[in-house]
């Protein structure tokens, strides 16, 4: 049943441009997705391209091709923090008019001074600004930043749906800066403002940005806005133990769409990196939306498996449709600019996809499989295949040649005929398998011989063996 309007689940995902789109950044896009999607609520993307330098479009559409892959479509347009800004110094001069922030007219040379002398006496360098009590008549004609007027005593607890009640002492918190003497609004402030213009009603992000929630918060207080939920989750390491970098692999998503992973399977694998739901590891979309829950969330940082991720696309290949599947191969040769496939081997490969969908881990393993169909005549051996094709092999195959005209087209009578075959030549069908491969696929390892024989059909099976025979 939907949810009463007031109630409804908002979340986003609030990337920084950074030119290209971090793993990490996936599956926060994925917690998010899944938890507003699984309650009939709304995913926001928000770009964070404060950094004009570093937002370019090119960065930017990283972003989007990423979230496009994965499948995680958000609600109406992206955002642009950047666009924003005048929203933000509203926010800023309206807290200044409601004396929940100030002028502050120090120098630099004025903070640095102060921190220096409280290095010295080992105080807190946290900037205690003059004119946070100071009476408006004695503002001098002069640039200032406006500032919040962070409470110095007490605590702020962030309650957090991963880490529990995060207690925070106040003193700790210092008048931070909302409006820079430019009049551009800080990042702290831009986040929480756009997050409640946006309705966020859950900030679930990297546990990163778990000390900014107490500062954050104080924005939040001094606007009378309610607060969101908070779930910070932990960041990902590598499986050594350290932070995931480009040191372990690949880090882009871009690089796991090329490298040939399903989309379902790298979902699978990103909810389970750092979420779990009983030991359930392979899971369709569905039961994720369904599952997807904060507090069953992790603590302790996960660490990325490569061998997971492999065996969990490989169950994804094998468990998605025929059709589906040709959909998803045809995609991914677009993503990876190779070749479009000729109709004829669309159909072929149809016909051929519930052998090799099996065991294959990524798009480029089924494609490896697949070389049977993907090659045309004559087939060029590869050194291994060519091995097998020797005058002997030669001969036995000129010999099977006029048997394959007359048997019916079946795997029952292809294997009754080739087993026959192999007997009469008192030998084992392995020993014909070896130049069937070569010269059906021009490899030495390939889907079985009776399978490229019914994907291939009678002419084109004849026409290689006798290419192969010649
Ligand atoms: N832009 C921040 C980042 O990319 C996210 C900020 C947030 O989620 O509040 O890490």
């Amino acid at each position: 049943m939907p949810k009463p309007a007031e109630q409804q689940v908002v979340t986003r995902i609030a990337p920084s441009p950074t030119g290209f789109m971090h793993i990490g950044t996936a599956r926060t896009a994925l917690f998010n997705w899944l938890y507003a999607r699984g309650r009939g609520g709304k995913f926001l993307l928000r770009i964070e391209d404060t950094d004009r330098a570093r937002s370019t479009p090119e960065a930017t559409d990283a972003i989007l091709r990423g979230m496009e892959w994965l499948g995680l479509d958000y609600d109406g347009e992206a955002v642009s923090q950047f666009e924003q800004s005048a929203r933000h110094a509203e926010v800023a001069n309206q807290l200044l008019a409601e004396g929940h922030a100030y002028k502050c007219f120090a120098t630099q040379d004025e903070i640095a001074a102060f921190r220096e002398e409280a290095r010295a006496a080992g105080t807190s360098t946290h900037y205690r600004s003059p004119w946070r009590d100071a009476d408006a008549s004695t503002h001098p004609d002069a640039p200032y930043v406006i500032r919040i007027k962070a409470p110095r005593e007490g605590q702020t607890v962030i309650r957090d749906q991963v880490q529990g009640d995060v207690t925070i002492q106040n003193e700790q918190l210092d008048d931070m800066i909302l409006l820079r003497s430019d009049g551009s609004p800080v990042y702290m402030l831009a986040v929480v403002v756009d997050d409640h213009d946006m309705g966020v009603t859950h900030v679930i992000r990297g546990d990163d940005h778990l000390n900014n929630a107490a500062r954050q918060m104080l924005i939040y207080e001094a606007m009378g806005w309610p607060l969101p939920v908070y779930a910070h989750i932990p960041l990902i390491y590598g499986p050594d133990g350290k932070k995931l970098s480009k040191r372990h692999g690949a880090t882009g998503v871009e690089e796991y769409q090329h490298m040939g992973y399903p989309a379902s399977g790298m979902r699978n694998y990103l909810a389970r990196l750092g979420w779990s739901h009983g030991d359930d590891e392979f899971f369709t979309d569905t039961q994720a939306l369904e599952w997807f829950d904060l507090p069953s969330i992790g603590k302790s940082p996960a660490r990325f498996d490569f061998k997971k991720l492999e065996n969990l696309c490989g169950q994804h290949i094998a468990h998605t449709e025929n059709a589906a599947l040709l959909h998803e191969l045809q995609e991914y040769l677009v993503a990876t600019d190779q070749l479009s496939l000729p109709e004829a081997k669309k159909t072929l490969l149809e016909a051929a996809m519930p052998q090799l969908k099996e065991r294959a881990k990524t798009y480029g393993e089924l494609l490896d499989k697949a070389t049977f169909i993907m090659a045309d005549r004559p087939i060029v051996p590869d050194e291994k295949a060519a091995g097998a094709l020797d005058t002997v092999s030669r001969g036995i195959l000129k010999e099977l040649t006029p048997h394959l005209q007359n048997v019916s087209w079946c795997r029952l009578d292809l294997e009754a005929l080739l087993n026959g075959f192999a007997e009469e030549r008192d030998t084992k069908f392995g020993k014909l398998a070896a130049p069937l491969r070569a010269a059906l696929a021009g490899r030495s390892a390939t889907p079985s011989v009776f399978d490229m024989m019914l994907v291939l059909g009678r002419d084109e099976t004849i026409a290689r063996i006798e290419d192969a025979a010649a």
